[in-house]
């Protein structure tokens, strides 16, 4: 990770080096943050922060399913994160907002205790490389939605990731993929998944996965290039037998997939994940005017 030289600590900017937390805070002991992953991308009008709104209303969302009460509106998030991007004077890169319960007394109920908030931002290049990804279908299942919020970005959730991309990585593969409670295919560890069959796109719908930006993104760019796109429950075989299968993410933007289980799907780039892929990149650099509402110029 690359320093930068600020970072938005509960209303104020502070150095890099100094934005620290206490070993008793309640969130480092029971998994209670609110987080958020957003991405900004170098333009011809200056950087320009993807889909800021919809990230910042997630985080409020993943903030109220964990009880906690932010005392920032969402327009004081938005500019604080533009603000930060001003300061560190970075271009291009990434945004980690937190949430998280700070430190008092140390029980699981977290009433009474401090809301800390903190945005930092780095630069930050491709995530799963060029080459199409290799999915371990991991032994750990997406966590059940009947025991927290799913579909939420809640810290404590991405133990279950975690242990999914660690046991795949440290195989050899390059991300991990989760079936959910009941066997249907769920998502990567940071990343949602798409499948192209008969030039029909489908995606697993919400309820155990997480509600990915870059899916709802992708979602409405198919269907705005003239593409079918469904969402339905996948199965693995599904997966195995499409013409292509791709993952969507803030980090991993339109990444192919090649491989499942050592085994090669029938592309490793295909045309469809192709097409979304050079057209995702034209708007997030701000080449495509059309899709202007999806970003933030930082001026
Ligand atoms: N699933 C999980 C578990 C994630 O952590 C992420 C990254 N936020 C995604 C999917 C993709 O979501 P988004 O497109 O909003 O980054």
């Amino acid at each position: 990770m690359q320093k930068t030289s600020k970072i938005w600590f509960n209303g104020k900017f502070v150095d890099w080096s100094k934005a620290r937390v206490h070993v008793l805070n309640h969130t480092m002991h029971y998994g209670t943050g609110a987080f958020e992953g957003l991405r900004f991308y170098n333009t011809t009008n200056g950087p320009a922060i993807f889909q800021l709104g919809r990230h910042i209303d997630r985080w409020l969302y993943s903030a109220k399913c964990i009880y906690m009460k932010m005392s920032y509106s969402k327009k004081e998030l938005k500019e604080a994160i533009i603000n930060l991007i001003k300061k560190n004077k970075i271009k291009s890169g990434y945004i980690r907002p937190i949430a998280y319960y700070g430190h008092g007394p140390l029980r699981v109920n977290p009433t009474g205790l401090p809301i800390e908030v903190a945005i930092a931002c780095w630069p930050w290049g491709s995530y799963l490389g060029d080459e199409s990804a290799k999915l371990k279908v991991s032994r750990f299942v997406r966590i059940h939605p009947k025991s927290t919020f799913a579909d939420a970005k809640i810290t404590g959730h991405y133990v279950n990731a975690m242990l999914a991309v660690t046991e795949a990585t440290s195989a050899g593969y390059t991300e991990a993929i989760m079936l959910d409670y009941k066997g249907y295919v769920a998502e990567g560890s940071a990343e949602n998944i798409f499948i192209v069959k008969n030039n029909v796109i489908y995606t697993p719908p919400l309820g155990t996965i997480l509600a990915g930006i870059t899916r709802l993104s992708i979602m409405q760019l198919a269907r705005d290039l003239g593409y079918k796109v469904k969402e339905k429950k996948l199965k693995l075989e599904d997966v195995k037998s499409a013409d292509e299968c791709f993952l969507t993410g803030t980090v991993a933007e339109v990444s192919p997939v090649g491989q499942i289980d050592k085994k090669d799907l029938k592309t490793q780039l295909g045309p469809v994940t192709k097409h979304l892929k050079q057209e995702f990149e034209k708007i997030v650099k701000g080449k495509n005017k059309k899709y202007y509402r999806w970003l933030e110029f930082v001026k």
